[in-house]
């Protein structure tokens, strides 16, 4: 399937689902699908954006982010920097987790069945439904060269 005909698959479901979907909000599912594994902040998005001289505020891109996510369409991502970061939620594969580097801020994907039966198993315990699990390692991978090695984090 090209990048095209994922985006409309998507529009299409969500009008089933009832869900309104403004040019905006396609614009933004657009973005993502084009963005790959990429793992896009809001600013990422809204300089995107600009460069389509797309009419939009970054008050209504955090806006039609917030909602996507809302419609469960994008994951919300913590990398423990000042801005969140979004990537589309795929419901047929099994949640994947990231390792970011704090030294070049490289994120790498991940999917492990024991976290992710751990985490299950978590859930029952306190009697929770899961949403979402995210489990993340914070790293400094091997590779970045001597300007990257300055800023380090020890
Ligand atoms: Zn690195
Ligand atoms: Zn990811």
């Amino acid at each position: 399937m090209t990048i095209d005909d994922k985006t409309e698959e998507m529009l299409k479901n969500l009008r089933e689902q009832g869900y309104r979907v403004t040019p905006q909000r396609e614009t933004v599912i657009r973005i993502f699908h084009e963005a790959g594994d990429k793992h896009l902040s809001a600013e990422d998005v809204f300089d995107i954006l600009k460069e389509g001289s797309e009419q939009i505020s970054l008050a209504t891109t955090y806006r039609t982010l917030k909602m996507l996510v809302k419609m469960n369409i994008l994951r919300e991502l913590d990398f423990a920097e000042t801005h969140k970061h979004y990537e589309l939620v795929d419901t047929d594969a099994p949640p994947h987790h990231h390792i970011i580097c704090l030294n070049c801020n490289k994120t790498i994907e991940f999917e492990d069945d024991l976290v992710n039966e751990l985490g299950k198993r978590i859930a029952e315990k306190h009697g929770v439904e899961i949403v979402d699990m995210q489990f993340q390692i914070f790293a400094n991978c091997p590779h970045g060269d001597d300007d990257e090695k300055r800023t380090h984090r020890q």
